[in-house]
């Protein structure tokens, strides 16, 4: 049986791999995460999208009655950032209740976490649906690796999903989506002192940033999530002064809620634009929401309702998860968002986690993976 210990100590040895994205390197942390699964009797796969950007899955049980129990994290964290550090990000220190690193609260021991919940149930899954944990690489700035998964036929299925991300161990229904792309205008190139020869890009671009600003999404707001948004976030062209821009391209970052179709924006948003918009998609993960009233949420709820005192609402995250890209595979799946760090610590200097709810999301996960499986 796992001791308290384990769980802080284990965290502490995922602080000392640097995952820091970018570059990234999560193939040591994956190894190390894997290796540990492998002895406790987990089928485990690798899955590198790229040199070093490792992902890991890892099953037990299964039964062709129900599907597995997913529960998932990431390895990689954010870079340090440009102020300096009191602890050392790497080391594991501690004070007090607090454990300092970063990727500890996001999302470090969330995967701790995970990983021994998995280790004690590890000898009674055989028979029962079981579960299936997927480790992925490169979340931070693009879930990529959760993308590589999903493209593949690599995951399996899945009945439900844990997304370990920072919450305080209060369960989260949900969370916004992302639609994210480029415009790029072309026109005809000229010297700046005779423009009536040339066709201006940036003219375009801007006529196209003023349509966007007054984009009208026509949607009801969300109960929880509230309403979408849409953001221009770059805007470049131009190669000298003294000439006719012969393109330029604008950067949109959308946010969408529950039950918005992204092809369906996509073709208004260019309608709007026109046939010049050259649009590129580079991010598209839908929004993650499951009805507060669904079955499994019920028991997530009562369950957490138990350690943190009195029974959760529906609430949503306000960041993105790699959900968004595996319920393009698991289909339908009722998903919470649930894990041990603090989300307001999340990619920050002196970034910490509570000890203590490290222990308790052990606890949590053990007892959804019980109830999950009927242990
Ligand atoms: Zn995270």
């Amino acid at each position: 049986m796992m001791s308290d210990q384990d769980a802080v100590a284990l965290t502490r040895d995922l602080l000392r791999f640097d995952t820091v994205n970018p570059p990234g390197r999560e193939r040591e942390c994956a190894r190390h995460a894997g290796a540990l699964l492998e002895g406790w009797g987990y089928r485990v796969e690798y899955h590198e999208y790229a040199e070093e950007r490792t992902s890991v899955i890892a099953r037990a049980g299964g039964s062709d009655a129900k599907p597995p129990l997913c529960l998932t994290g990431h390895t990689d964290t954010v870079a340090l950032g440009v102020s300096p550090w009191t602890r050392d990000p790497f080391a594991g220190e501690s004070d007090g209740d607090r454990l300092y690193g970063r990727g500890s609260s996001d999302m470090k021991a969330g995967i701790a976490a995970i990983l021994l919940a998995a280790r004690t149930v590890s000898k009674k899954l055989s028979g029962t649906p079981g579960i299936v944990l997927v480790l992925t690489a490169a979340e931070e700035g693009g879930c990529i690796g959760s993308q590589h998964l999903a493209r593949t036929q690599l995951l399996g299925r899945a009945g439900a999903m844990i997304v370990g991300e920072p919450t305080s161990n209060y369960p989260l229904v949900g969370h916004k989506g992302s639609l994210k792309f480029h415009a790029k205008f072309r026109g005809v190139s000229a010297h700046g002192s005779m423009p009536e020869l040339g066709v201006n890009a940036i003219y375009k671009a801007a006529k196209a940033v003023s349509r966007l600003e007054s984009f009208d999404f026509a949607v009801k707001p969300h109960p929880v999530m509230g309403g979408p948004t849409m953001n221009v976030g770059t805007f470049a062209g131009g190669q000298g002064v003294n000439m006719v821009p012969d393109e330029a391209s604008i950067g949109v970052d959308i946010r969408t809620v529950a039950g918005m179709d992204h092809q369906a924006l996509l073709s208004r948003i260019g309608d709007l634009l026109g046939e010049e918009a050259e649009l590129e998609v580079f991010s598209d993960m839908n929004a993650v929401w499951t009805e507060p009233g669904q079955a499994w949420v019920q028991r997530v709820f009562e369950i957490c309702g138990k350690v943190l005192g009195a029974r959760p609402e529906a609430k949503t995250a306000t960041y993105n998860t790699d959900a968004g890209n595996l319920l393009k595979v698991y289909s339908g799946a009722p998903t919470v968002v649930l894990g041990p760090g603090e989300a307001k610590l999340a990619h920050q200097t002196d970034e910490y986690v509570s000890m203590e709810r490290i222990r308790q999301s052990v606890a949590i996960y053990e007892a959804l993976i019980r109830d999950w499986c009927g242990l």
